[in-house]
């Protein structure tokens, strides 16, 4: 289970979703493992996937939103904890974003662009303030959950 949080502008349909919190991936295991065996997740993900059976492996996802070190913008993202079943082995962390930022084409830095939750929060209410970068209308506030 999860939670986020959302703006979004009215009059020209602009819209930010920032997405928390962790999952278990029963339901939605093997469409992750299609994806990281599409290579979403990096080639280490990708090669491990390809040696273990479906059911040696277990998946844990958890959203977040890095923030890019360069132009601070906020950009949405995905943890996924593999673990193999029935070993003592660490559990792998892999991440499914872009290699670089959409705003301003610099590489993101993903694990140090980790925000706080209040952080994005305070960045909600500045744009909010600001009104919608794409038109200038006002922008509304939802929240939103997601399992
Ligand atoms: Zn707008
Ligand atoms: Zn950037």
């Amino acid at each position: 289970m999860g939670s986020g949080v959302g703006v979004y502008c009215e009059a020209c349909g602009w819209e930010r979703y920032f997405s928390f919190g962790r999952g278990l991936l029963s339901c939605r295991k093997d469409a992750c493992l299609e994806s990281i065996k599409a290579g979403e997740f990096g080639e280490l993900a990708q090669r491990m996937v390809n040696e273990l059976a479906s059911d040696e492996i277990e998946l844990q996802s958890e959203l977040t939103t890095f923030e890019c070190p360069h132009c601070r913008e906020l950009v949405s993202g995905e943890f996924m904890t593999a673990h193999r079943i029935g070993t003592d082995e660490m559990p792998v962390v892999f991440i499914a974003c872009g290699n670089v930022c959409p705003a301003c084409g610099e590489p993101m830095t993903w694990m140090r662009g980790v925000p706080i939750e209040a952080r994005v929060l305070k960045r909600v209410k500045k744009m909010l303030k600001k009104g919608c970068p794409e038109c200038g209308g006002k922008l509304q506030r939802s929240s939103y959950c997601w399992d």
